[in-house]
């Protein structure tokens, strides 16, 4: 290190060196200064002035600051762009330090550990993970610090990751440190592998923190067990080495004891229904497709949460749907209850408005920065406990006696907070006035004092004012002088010799006496110990509401759970939802079921219902055919969306529903616009779909939108035809699916197996004009109306006519396929039948043998099919 540095300058850079991927907020008096390149960053991070300082050597050090009192919003904006922020404070009284004041980082605040409640969306999770792969097991741990959520899983490698790449979509976390054997598992360079639109953070964690001895020691010291059995962790040891290294990276940045962490909760991903990132994308179910954001998903229309414990406990439901029967019928039983009563279902929803989100409220707590009025809100919380607790019993559904019977009232921190808190407290804990009078004798006498020496000073201003005759005299107070005397200038022949000058202003003079001097001590002297005093007793009260958090905790999770029920009661009576039956056969029956989300965003037009059904032997797999804007999509996806949400033990938007559960949903939607992730379009389409046929069982239930749309018309309907028949097939998957498509071959399907039924969706035609009907009816649509579509959407008149022309050209040369050689514009839609029924290409097609046909054959046999075509 440079000799001539400034003693401030070496420290400084000393705890830059231990903090290098941070930018370093180092606390000077009343702001945070950054230093070199954190100071170039932040300065255009935050739009702040860049200056310099004098640090020793020949160029003044680059430098800026932020105030001390309004750094959280500053150190928020950095977090959210994706750095690393270490906060270094002075540890001791820069009065009593010898030499330069010590200064230490007392945490590091990362995207994944941020805890600033006025930052984090209130109604979801933010975590932080670990990964680590170890004989061919990923292990996973994730946690929210905010709310001391810890949650441990491991799963088996696929080839294709796939389900590492579903739980980081289902989790979503905003920071992740992974072991270097996962590195090598995932091979370089993991952070685009990992990456979020550039956001997460990802980081190779030390190898030691994946060491089993570590492991041991760290998760048995924390969790307070003799041993990883009593954690459910001994066959776990992938789990256990990343649930370790998240612990350890915890630990270390967040500088604390994390007591709030006080419960692994080992999950298995096999116990909930499995949805991989690509189906949670298109059934938009908390997040839409077009902007990411909340607005028109499933989450949007069943959330009627008033807590934020609700909040997120819906978001992980929807997120997580269920597979045991027991599990979604103890639900159901619940909101039935609940719907029926809409006296109660109010009363809940008052009572519920004043729970405080009591998960994060614990984290504050463990980390100290809790304030008076989080107190406030905890009391008004414990306080509506009891009547809630009251209305549950009225319950009779095992849920809510479940949650009746282990609903803890908090009663001595109810009454602790009660008797010592003020009922509005300002938001920091060391300006006093928090603490009610009564509550300590001590505090009450330092008060008095502070209050009698007001009466006193009053009797001084009086008398003075008498002595002197000076009627305008009066005390006064500032920070600076403390308590004075002014007297304007027309009075200053009057004053007394006992009055020693402290100020001049232009109005006058300002003046202390021995006396004053005196009373000031005894005032400031009883205030400033009142203030320290109250602090202390919030402190103590603190600590005392920090021995309950393992309760408390179960508590907010109990009343989370209550919310969400309530929430889905509420959304099933206004958007006249009905109970489904679930049961484990192998039959879908929706009644005039609808789509949850289109049916509230269609402006008072009308939302059609439909029916389906499907079963594992006569209809196993729908064709379904018809123009674009038909209405397939949102009739597809509402058949997924009603057996999801049965799944997730809420009510269903149709007239009636019987579901048998299924294992899985999947969804594919033909390739059209993922271009932006770089990838051949078809080729992500292509791998999508051979995910599906890897992994769909005859308890899954598939959705496919218009597969095959990204290549040649041949390749398309070759796949198509290839992968209904492949699903349909119980050797194979024999898998209940819906498959829209435009290639109206594949009504044919029907023709040779029983399982397969066609529908389309219902057109009029009025004239030139159609109307869709939005109706799924029987039978196949042999039209495809893409020029009445096309007209539709404003296409000019001259094209539109011309389109017509052509297309009439084609089919009457139906059986000549080199229509490209005939008609002078290149080909204008893909819609159409090119297919006559002797195709030589189609025959060769249906003749194959697809279970003897080996991958590389079929690689060929397209090549071929397409050199024909
Ligand atoms: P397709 O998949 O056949 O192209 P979509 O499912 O995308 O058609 O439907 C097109 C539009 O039609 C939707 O955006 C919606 O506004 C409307 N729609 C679809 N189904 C219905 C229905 N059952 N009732 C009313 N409107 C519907």
């Amino acid at each position: 290190m440079n000799n001539n540095l400034t003693p401030m300058m070496k420290q400084y850079l000393e705890m830059k060196d231990k903090h290098k991927d941070c930018l370093l907020f180092f606390r000077l008096g009343d702001f945070y200064e950054l230093f070199f390149e954190d100071a170039e960053i932040a300065a255009r991070e935050l739009e702040i002035t860049l200056t310099g300082r004098d640090g020793g050597l020949e160029e003044r050090v680059p430098m800026c600051g932020v105030p001390y009192h309004s750094a959280d919003s500053y150190i928020a904006r950095l977090i959210n762009k994706g750095y690393k922020v270490a906060i270094c404070e002075q540890v001791e009284d820069p009065k009593q330090a010898k030499g330069i004041v010590r200064r230490e980082v007392i945490r590091i605040i990362t995207p994944g550990t941020i805890i600033d409640t006025t930052v984090l969306d209130e109604k979801s999770n933010n975590f932080i993970m670990a990964l680590h792969y170890e004989d061919n097991l990923i292990g996973l741990a994730a946690s929210d610090v905010s709310t001391g959520l810890f949650q441990v899983t491991q799963f088996k490698c696929d080839p294709h990751k796939q389900k590492l790449i579903d739980e980081l979509a289902r989790l979503n976390p905003a920071e992740i440190l992974i072991s270097e054997s996962l590195a090598n598992f995932i091979g370089n360079p993991h952070p685009n592998w990992f990456d979020n639109q550039g956001k997460r953070i990802v980081t190779e964690y030390h190898s030691w923190a994946f060491a089993w001895d570590f492991t041991n020691r760290t998760l048995t010291k924390h969790f307070h067990v003799n041993d990883l059995k009593s954690l459910g962790l001994d066959h776990w040891n992938s789990a256990a080495k990343a649930a370790a290294a998240l612990l350890d990276y915890l630990l270390a940045t967040q500088k604390n004891c994390l007591s709030h962490i006080n419960k692994l909760e080992l999950y298995n991903i096999d116990k909930i229904m499995y949805l991989d990132a690509i189906t949670r994308r298109h059934l938009e179910l908390t997040q839409n497709l077009r902007d990411g954001s909340r607005e028109h998903t499933l989450l949007s229309v069943l959330d009627n949460t008033v807590t934020a414990l609700g909040g997120r406990t819906l978001k992980q439901w929807i997120e997580n749907p269920l597979l045991n029967l027991q599990e979604i019928n103890n639900r159901l039983t619940a909101i039935e209850q609940m719907v029926f009563d809409s006296r109660w279902r109010l009363k809940i929803k008052q009572l519920l408005a004043n729970v405080y989100d009591l998960e994060r409220l614990a984290g504050k707590i463990v980390y100290k920065t809790v304030n008076p009025r989080d107190l406030v809100a905890l009391g008004s919380t414990l306080k509506v406990l009891p009547e809630i607790k009251k209305l549950l019993e009225e319950k009779k559904a095992g849920q809510l006696r479940y949650i009746f019977d282990n609903l803890c009232l908090h009663e001595s921190i109810a009454a602790l907070i009660e008797a010592a808190i003020m009922p509005e407290p300002p938001i920091s804990s060391k300006d006093g006035n928090i603490i009610k009078p009564g509550f300590n004798a001590e505090l009450d006498k330092l008060r008095t004092a502070a209050t009698e020496g007001k009466t006193w000073l009053a009797r001084l201003e009086a008398e003075e004012k008498e002595k002197t005759g000076i009627k305008s005299l009066k005390i006064g107070y500032n920070k600076v002088f403390g308590y004075y005397l002014e007297v304007t200038k027309a009075n200053l022949h009057l004053v007394p010799s006992h009055f020693i000058r402290k100020q001049t202003l232009s109005t006058g003079e300002r003046y202390v006496t021995e006396r004053l001097k005196e009373l000031e001590e005894i005032i400031l002297g009883a205030e400033e110990q009142g203030i320290e005093l109250e602090y202390q007793i919030f402190c103590q009260i603190r600590e005392t509401i920090a021995q309950e958090i393992p309760q408390l905790q179960k508590t907010a999770k109990l009343l989370g759970e209550l919310d969400a029920l309530l929430s889905l009661a509420v959304a099933a009576v206004q958007n006249n939802y009905v109970k489904p039956v679930l049961n484990l056969s192998n039959i879908i029956d929706i009644k005039k079921g609808r789509h949850p989300v289109v049916e509230k965003s269609l402006n008072g037009q009308w939302f059609i219902p439909n029916d389906t059904y499907l079963d594992n032997q006569q209809n196993r797999l729908l064709i379904i055919t018809g123009p674009n804007m038909g209405g397939k999509s949102t009739y597809m996806r509402q058949v997924a969306l009603i057996v999801l949400m049965a799944q997730i033990g809420s009510f269903v938007p149709a007239e009636q529903a019987e579901i048998g559960l299924v294992d899985r949903i999947f969804t594919r939607v033909g390739a059209s616009d993922d271009l932006a992730r770089g990838q051949s379009t078809f080729m992500v389409e292509m791998q999508e779909v051979a995910n599906i046929l890897h992994n769909a069982t005859a308890k899954s239930l598939i959705i496919m939108d218009e597969i095959g749309r990204g290549t040649s018309t041949f390749d398309g309907l070759s796949i198509a035809w290839a992968v209904a028949e492949y699903l349909n097939d119980p050797q194979k998957i024999g898998a209940k699916t819906l498959f829209a498509t435009h290639y109206h071959e594949l009504t044919k399907l029907a023709e040779r197996h029983p399982e397969i039924k066609n529908y389309c969706v219902a057109v009029k035609e009025e004239g030139e004009d159609i109307v869709f009907l939005r109706q799924i009816v029987p039978g196949s649509s042999d039209r495809s109306y893409g020029i009445h579509v096309a007209k539709l959407a404003g296409l000019p008149a001259e094209t539109i006519l011309r389109a017509k022309e052509i297309l009439e050209q084609l089919e009457n040369e139906r059986k000549d396929i080199s229509i490209r050689q005939e008609i002078p514009y290149s080909t204008p839609v893909q819609q159409l039948t090119l297919f006559n029924d002797s195709n030589p290409i189609l025959d060769e097609l249906l003749n194959l043998n697809l279970i003897t046909t080996t991958p590389l054959d079929a690689l060929n046999i397209l090549f071929n099919l397409q050199k024909k075509a």
